[in-house]
């Protein structure tokens, strides 16, 4: 058996990063991985404009409470004023709107009284407060956005600022999935005796939905080596990564290990890990190739340990852990040394303290036991059973509800 770091080594030796790219409407980029940087073409902002609702002043440079201005325009957002502003004078003035030539601070419309025709400050006033200057939030040629960097919907407001339309991105990365099992109806079948509704393959494309990919979903598959077989050689030219799940222990059902050996090459099985056990991956042609274990958590661990990080590294992305904390466990976890287990919990925080409890009956057929949960609870493989009280590693969950 694999430990999980040797097969993580093993796996990212083999997954090669693609190199061909397409260009996308920005708002379409969260994501996508940016096939090269990125320069303002112009300053932002491109002109000086007010921070504050107010009056645009032209005055010394230290102005005295009581000193008087006559009013002679107005600056809106999106309607500047077009003279120049002269000595003595202020220009009614809003919020993001062009600060006229001549003026030399702009003044809170708190801070003063208003006259006929004229306002008088009622605080001291200094040069250039309440301006924003052209350039402040970044000056033309400067990058906004690196090579290869990720894009979020952050970023991607920040290029919109820029009047940017388009961006080239990292093609998405082809992924077929397959589900392998004589027993299995898509939902919306009738069910005959022994037949169970499939949900590993409905899982992965909802997992993979927020991944850069173009998804390929082909069903399901027998338990016959040679509808295995023709089905993964037809499929193998077209795309990246291949998906598969069940099949791949070792019961006498069980064809796609041995199907992928005939095939393709397999590079490892069997890992030192539960959920998860019989893994096996490899290569058919040029499609990468995950031969998912078929009890439904399993598929979902391996899928989140593995196959994430697999298709986030094809698109550029650098190879990273899952967020992770620790938290103090609050119930005990029976475990066997051998195997790393990562055991579905629910953390919670209370007074800056994370904790964490499991959630319920860790079988790997048991989908139940992602009900409420947020995160996954390490244990450690050379450990036996956990007690009450010791902090522990937590992975965040990807896809869970948004915090804001
Ligand atoms: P296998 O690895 O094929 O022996 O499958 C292990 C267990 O997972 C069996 O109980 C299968 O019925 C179940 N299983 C396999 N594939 C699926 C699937 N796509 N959806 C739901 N359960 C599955
Ligand atoms: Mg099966």
């Amino acid at each position: 058996m694999l430990s999980v770091e040797t097969a993580i080594k093993k796996l990212r030796s083999i997954v090669p990063q693609v190199k061909e790219y397409e260009t996308v409407p920005l708002r379409e980029g969260v994501g996508r991985t940016l096939k090269r940087s990125i320069t303002a073409p112009q300053h932002s902002p491109p002109f000086d404009n007010s921070a504050m609702d107010g009056y645009a002043l032209c005055g010394p440079n230290r102005i005295e409470p009581g000193t008087r201005f006559e009013v002679v325009g107005e600056s809106r957002a999106g309607h500047p004023y077009g003279e120049q502003l002269d000595e003595g004078h202020a220009c009614r003035i809003f919020t993001g709107a062009v600060v006229p030539t001549g003026t030399t601070t702009v003044v809170c419309q708190e801070d003063v009284l208003n006259g006929e025709g004229n306002v008088m400050v009622n605080r001291e006033c200094v040069g250039m407060e309440n301006i924003r200057k052209k350039g402040m939030d970044a000056t033309k040629g400067m990058t906004i956005a690196s090579n290869r960097d990720v894009l979020s919907p952050y970023s991607i407001g920040w290029c919109s600022a820029f009047g940017l339309t388009d961006i080239e991105v990292v093609r998405r990365i082809k992924v077929a999935v397959f589900s392998t099992g004589d027993e299995l109806r898509d939902p919306g079948q009738q069910l005959q005796p022994g037949q169970i509704y499939e949900s590993n393959r409905t899982a992965l494309i909802a997992l993979l939905q927020s991944k850069p990919v173009e998804l390929v979903d082909l069903g399901q598959l027998s338990d016959n080596p040679d509808e295995i077989k023709q089905s993964l050689l037809s499929i193998a030219g077209e795309v990246d990564l291949i998906i598969t799940s069940g099949g791949v222990s070792v019961g006498e059902s069980d064809f796609v290990r041995p199907v992928l050996e005939e095939i393709g090459k397999l590079e490892f099985f069997s890992l030192a890990l539960k959920p998860g056990k019989p893994l096996a991956v490899g290569t058919i042609e040029n499609a990468l190739f995950f031969g998912l274990p078929g009890n439904p958590v399993s598929t979902i661990v391996t899928y989140l340990l593995f196959v994430a990080p697999t298709v986030d590294s094809m698109s550029g992305i650098p190879w990273h852990r899952p967020t992770h904390f620790t938290a103090k466990l609050t119930t005990k976890i029976s475990h066997k040394s051998g195997r790393r287990e990562y055991q579905r919990g629910v953390f919670v925080e209370d007074n800056r303290e994370l904790s964490v409890a499991t959630t319920g009956d860790q079988s790997s057929n048991r989908l139940g036991s992602f009900k409420d949960c947020n995160c996954l609870i390490v244990v450690p493989a050379h450990r036996d059973d956990l007690e009450d009280g010791e902090m522990v590693d937590i992975l965040l969950l990807p896809n869970q509800r948004s915090v804001y």
